[in-house]
């Protein structure tokens, strides 16, 4: 009898591989354990068992596979369910989701580095070709797997390695990422010849010669006193004795050293009960609850600073009293670190934070321990990729401001949308999806009127404090009466100083980093742009600088035109780096501060900036539309944004849904614990319908118009969208590939195919893009529409002319 497995690969093929295994390693083997299997001629991966069963590849002979990697499954069936859903919906392949779903250190290769581990080893434990290897290493601090072999003249190396893993004696790294290692804390207890107290009083009696000793053993002790391990480090510093003590006591068989793995991310425990909801919290806790026994997803339209948070938290109590894992998303977590802050002094050490900023080891940590179903991953708080761990009972899910773009990953694939996949992975724990929003996207309100999700309302702010009042200040009249110094208005000006003056704190919103986004030639015109990509470069004055905000690309500023020779540079236009220094000159005696890009790169980032605003640090907040992001700050009186108009003006169907998300959410930042706060939005256009309904917080309204252009340009939530991206760097062959794949297209769905067209920035890093939209309409099969996409590109991809073009599909591209 023959038995095959069929693996994933962690590659971007459609298929699954097959490979034979023993009737022994048939047995063992379960769906979701990785194996360690050859593909091609020389690479080696980490593959994930798929299916196991009888039948023989009819198209190739299966491989043996290396090696078995886990003893227990690392990915459950639920995962791997969601996963098919996942490479279905967005025209995927499972290799990509199993990548994205794996912290890398899960994900071994034959480029994998391994190293001698630190740790002292018994090496006469170790087979003869393991001792090979590990003096191998003790000469050369690090070698391949692919090294390995050649050095043992075999290619089967992977049991040898693990072997080695399994020893201690090496550690596996891999050559991209860092890999796991749990932190050891070492501790001590006494040999078992000291168990009786008649043997201990020998004890200190041998060794009343030698002092260090004798204390270090008294200290032991005392510190035995209150029954808990004792670690190595104690007894150093009570008995203030250097680690070779301990050393020597161990070699004298008194002492006895030992490991506990400690996880490196944990909390302590809860020091707050819940708040008490106020009367329309509570009404709305009420409804949503209703509103879950009909249905599996529920809306909760709540205007800001409402208190929506505290309402999670009554859902999320109950859900962990039932002994069930919550899952909590967060739209970009390094931004949400209030949040976090609040959830866990309720809820402690049940909390665990997944968080692509942190290292690998901290993000296997918290995989294992939601795989292990352990209490401290009772919630996991995330950003979209924590969607991906190994949940096995999941009774609820909170997706916390819903409508963020930022829950959709656009690159690399899976392009999925957080959100989207969230519902079906509720759907297949039977748990239920709380979406939570002020301003929620037009699709999740469409679905919640259509009644297939519930509608909760929350339209009072906590502590009955008003909504801010927004006034819209027209710059055009400004300028016409010189009423404007540098960027800002005199009305603006007077508000922030009366802000100010009461000592509260003012933010201030402009959605462009660096100084000015376009530098000007004023004798000819030309502008400097980026050498890879097809746009201008923007100056950043602090450094002095031309920057590239698509690839990076970074030059001095120049002092005379590149086109022309003049010295006649200009710049045109204005970012945050150009408002901060304007309002350092206006203000000289207050403290500015600055939130964009550049000004956060780092893990703690963000964090310093938010933590110096939270102590009064800094008076005025300039910043990007990072600051619409959730934050709760309480002494912020007013909000000045200070060109509304890019915002509207963007092509994009979905622009003035965006911009009026981003302006409210940017004034709920004001007055939001004691008095009524101010918003002033500066414009060019104040009677523009979306300003106008910004300024009276109209959500209805706003609603009702869009979609009604929405449907009348056949756009979502009525119109699915397939977005096909060509990229490459040969403009020609993008070109007619294009061509090509808008005829194929066309033929299955006429009139429904957008494009041929370029985006705004036609070229990035040196790649020529070009885009077809495919719009599906209402009654038509998602199904079939995609079967037919797929047979297209199947068909474009068989083209030797095209075949090295980048082809990328984005289902729901927006
Ligand atoms: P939202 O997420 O809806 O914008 P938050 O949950 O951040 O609102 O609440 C706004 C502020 O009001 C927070 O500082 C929060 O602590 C406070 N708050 C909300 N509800 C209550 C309550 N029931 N009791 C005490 N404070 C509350
Ligand atoms: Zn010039
Ligand atoms: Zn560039």
């Amino acid at each position: 009898m023959s038995y095959f497995i069929d693996v994933i690969l962690p590659i971007p093929i459609q298929k699954t591989f097959t490979y034979s295994i023993t009737e022994d390693e048939a047995n063992f083997l379960q769906k979701g354990m990785r194996v360690a299997v050859s593909f091609g001629k020389t690479k080696m991966y980490t593959g994930l068992v798929f299916n196991i069963h009888q039948t023989a590849p009819t198209l190739y002979e299966a491989k043996e596979i290396h090696q078995i990697l886990d003893e227990a499954p690392l990915v459950n069936e639920k995962q791997l369910k969601h996963w098919q859903w996942i490479s279905s919906y967005y025209m995927c392949s499972l290799g990509d989701v199993f990548r994205a779903s794996l912290p890398s250190a899960f994900l071994l290769e034959s480029e994998t580095v391994i190293t001698i581990n630190e740790l002292e080893v018994d090496q006469s434990i170790l087979l003869d070709d393991e001792f090979l290897i590990y003096e191998a290493l003790q000469h050369q601090s690090q070698l391949t797997i692919h090294q390995v072999a050649a050095i043992l003249g075999k290619k089967k190396v992977m049991p040898i390695v693990n072997g080695l893993l399994q020893k201690s004696a090496i550690s596996v790294q891999e050559e991209i990422y860092e890999q796991y290692k749990p932190k050891l804390i070492k501790y001590v207890r006494l040999h078992a010849n000291y168990a009786t107290d008649a043997s201990l009083e020998t004890l200190l009696e041998s060794l009343s010669r030698a002092k260090k000793q004798r204390e270090a053993v008294l200290s032991f002790f005392h510190l035995s006193a209150n029954k808990k391990p004792i670690k190595a480090k104690d007894i150093e510093s009570q008995a203030n004795v250097s680690s070779t003590i301990l050393k020597s006591l161990v070699d004298k068989n008194i002492f006895e050293f030992y490991h506990i793995q400690i996880d490196r991310i944990s909390f302590n425990g809860a020091t707050n009960d819940l708040k008490q909801l106020n009367q329309f919290q509570e009404i709305a806790l009420k409804e949503i609850k209703e509103a879950f026994t009909t249905k599996d997803v529920t809306l909760l339209h709540g205007i800001t600073s409402s208190g929506k948070t505290e309402v999670y938290t009554k859902l999320i109590q109950d859900v962990l009293d039932a002994g069930k894992q919550v899952l909590f998303l967060l739209p970009e977590i390094a931004l949400t670190t209030q949040i976090i802050t609040r959830l866990q002094v309720y809820f402690g050490n049940q909390i665990s934070v997944f968080h692509s900023k942190y290292s690998m080891n901290e993000r296997v940590e918290v995989w294992k321990n939601v795989l292990e179903n352990k209490s401290k991953a009772g919630i996991i708080l995330g950003a979209r990729s924590a969607l991906f761990l190994p949940f096995s009972n999941l009774g609820l899910i909170v997706v916390d401001e819903e409508h963020e773009t930022s829950y959709k990953q656009f690159e690399p694939s899976p392009r999925y949308n957080a959100r989207d996949a969230a519902i079906v992975l509720a759907k297949l724990h039977d748990a239920k999806i709380l979406l939570g929003s002020a301003t929620p996207s037009l699709e999740s309100y469409f679905n919640a009127t259509q009644n297939k999700y519930g509608l909760v309302a929350l339209n009072r702010r906590h502590g009955n404090v008003q909504l801010p009042k927004i006034e819209l200040i027209d710059v055009k009249e400004k300028q016409r009466k010189k009423e404007m110094k540098g960027h800002f208005s005199d009305r603006m000006l007077f508000l922030i100083q009366e802000a100010l003056d009461a000592k509260e704190q003012v933010i201030l919103f402009q959605n462009r980093r660096g100084y000015s986004p376009v530098v000007e030639c004023k004798t000819c015109g030309v502008s400097p742009e980026c050498p890879n990509c097809d746009v201008t470069l923007t100056y950043h004055k602090f450094k002095h600088e031309l920057r590239c905000h698509y690839c990076n690309y970074q030059r001095a500023m120049p002092n005379s035109c590149g086109a022309c020779g003049s010295n006649t540079l200009d710049t045109k236009g204005f970012g945050t780096e150009q408002i901060e220094m304007e309002l350092k000159v206006l203000f000289p005696d207050f403290k500015i501060g600055r939130m964009d890009l550049d000004t956060t790169r780092g893990k703690h980032g963000y964090q310093k900036i938010i933590g110096a605003f939270e102590t009064k640090e800094i008076d005025v907040l300039v910043g990007t539309q990072m600051l619409s992001k959730g934050l709760d700050f309480e002494n912020v009186s007013l909000v000045g944004i200070l060109n509304a108009d890019t915002m509207l003006n963007f092509p994009d169907f979905r622009a003035h849904e965006r911009a009026y998300q981003m302006m409210v959410q940017v004034s709920g930042r004001a007055g939001r614990s004691k008095k009524q706060g101010n918003v002033a939005i500066q414009t060019y256009n104040p009677n523009h319908q979306i300003l106008q309904q910004v300024s009276t917080t109209n959500y209805a309204e706003m609603y009702k118009e869009q979609l009604q252009e929405r449907w009348q340009y056949k756009y979502p939530p009525y119109y699915r969208l397939i977005k096909i991206t060509l990229k490459h760097r040969d403009y020609n062959k993008v070109d007619k590939g294009i061509d090509w794949l808008a005829r194929a297209l066309q033929q299955s769905f006429g009139e429904f195919v957008l494009g041929p067209t370029a985006p705004a920035v036609s070229r990035i890093r040196n790649q020529y893009i070009k885009n077809l939209v495919i719009k599906i309409p209402p009654k038509q099969s998602l199904a079939n529409t995609k079967n037919q996409i797929t047979k297209i590109r199947n068909t474009f991809e068989a083209v030797s002319d095209f075949r090295p073009i980048r082809f990328i599909i984005d289902v729901d591209a927006y």
